[in-house]
């Protein structure tokens, strides 16, 4: 059932006609009916020809995203049924599905399930509600994962601010199902990693970096290790099984560096091959530079820098920073492994930032790998925006 109707301003259905799923509100010429927040509504261009239907956020500068482009498409239980189980059939694809492993099963826009994230670890599912029309539609999502897969529960942690931009509060909660361990851990490439649904970040562990992580491991013998803003030490345990000597781990959480000494213990890594260190990043760099420690492979996975145009700037110079700092402490041969996962840093322009930390650092330096987010974060041509996670392994002279 739709509730309303939008009609968009003339030339502005180009988007839509690219199967892009947002409406910005700028977009909306006027509103039919009275839709409530999350409602589903047809969308149709100024001369009134259908577009597609999707749900109605009148709080937010996202007015709407689309559901469907095909007007035969009811948005109801069997609509979500069909949508999952096309993403697990990819997940199944990628054989992403091993049942003590890790994947996203559903990564929002890019499986056309705009506000909605889902994560299995094991036989348990955490999602992440970001938009109104998802809120609707919460349980008959949690319902149908739990229906189509063999796992026993789906957690909520909605405990995200951007709900705000959309009218709802935070939450996070039991779904479907019952109710996830406080221990739980995953198997990835043999090893074993602690993942904290309710503390954790995102949904508790970072699947994104799972083929980086790999890209580590083959990269590591031999070599000491910084891995800055470690978070759970996951590229450390990584190095260390990939060959390294030692691995130094620094963020500044401590339930984070108690969470990565459980990681390295499970397996098996001797307490004499690695560290944690509580600190800040940028502070522990420029200690490490002024007394001359220096490293064969530094590892920068920052939180985003960038959340917003306005912070691009500043953004780009914390970048920058860690960047500098890293490329001074490199040994010869040694390799930088950079990161960012600001939606807003394209590829081009981090690869920049990089060039320019380098030149300024006065260190040759040559891009040996180009790493992006693992496939179960997929990107639909129609929307490049899904993409935020750049790697650049760049090795120094
Ligand atoms: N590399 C990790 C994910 C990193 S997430 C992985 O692959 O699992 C970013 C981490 O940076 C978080 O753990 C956060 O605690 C930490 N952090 C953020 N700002 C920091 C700072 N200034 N200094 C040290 N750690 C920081």
């Amino acid at each position: 059932m739709k509730q309303g109707a939008l009609y968009l301003r003339k030339g502005r259905e180009k988007s839509l006609l690219r199967r892009h799923p947002w409406i910005f509100s700028g977009a909306v010429e006027r509103v039919e009916g009275i839709p409530e927040r999350g409602a589903t509504v047809a969308i149709h261009a100024s001369d009134g020809r259908f577009l597609a239907c999707g749900a109605y956020s009148p709080d937010s500068q996202l007015r709407a995203r689309v559901w469907s482009f095909d007007p035969a498409e009811q948005i109801n239980a069997d609509f979500f049924a069909r949508r999952i189980a096309r993403a697990l059939a990819y997940r199944a694809f990628l054989g992403y599905d091993a049942p003590q492993g890790a994947c996203r099963l559903l990564a929002a826009e890019a499986d056309g399930l705009p506000g909605v994230t889902a994560d299995r670890y094991g036989d348990w599912i955490v999602v992440q509600i970001s938009s109104a029309g998802a809120e609707r539609f919460k349980h008959v999502i949690a319902d149908a994962l739990l229906a189509k897969t063999n796992c026993r529960g789906v957690y909520e942690r909605s405990d995200l601010a951007a709900r705000k931009k959309e009218g709802l509060a935070e939450c996070a909660g039991l779904l479907a199902g019952e109710m996830p361990p406080e221990s739980l851990s995953i198997v990835e490439n043999g090893l074993r990693f602690r993942v904290d649904v309710f503390r954790g970040h995102k949904t508790g562990f970072y699947l994104d970096q799972k083929e980086n992580r790999c890209a580590v491991a083959s990269l590591s013998a031999g070599r000491r290790v910084l891995n800055c803003f470690a978070y759970t030490g996951t590229f450390g345990v990584c190095a260390l099984k990939g060959g390294a000597v030692h691995v130094t781990n620094v963020d500044s959480s401590r339930p984070a560096l108690e969470c990565a000494e459980e990681n390295f213990r499970v397996n098996s890594l001797p307490a004499s091959a690695y560290e944690n260190v509580e600190a800040d990043v940028f502070a522990y760099l420029r200690h490490c530079r002024e007394s001359g420690r220096t490293f064969d492979m530094v590892i920068l996975d920052p939180p985003k820098f960038i959340d917003s145009k306005n912070a691009l700037m500043r953004g780009c110079r914390a970048y920058k920073d860690i960047a500098l700092l890293g490329f001074q402490i490199l040994n010869p041969g040694g390799l930088l492994v950079n990161f960012s996962c600001s939606g807003l840093m394209e590829r081009p322009l981090f690869q920049k930032i990089t060039a320019d930390a380098a030149l300024d650092a006065g260190r040759e330096a040559r891009i040996l790998r180009e790493l992006s987010q693992a496939p179960d974060h997929p990107v639909p041509l129609a929307f490049p925006e899904a993409l935020y996670l750049k790697g650049i392994v760049s090795i120094v002279r």
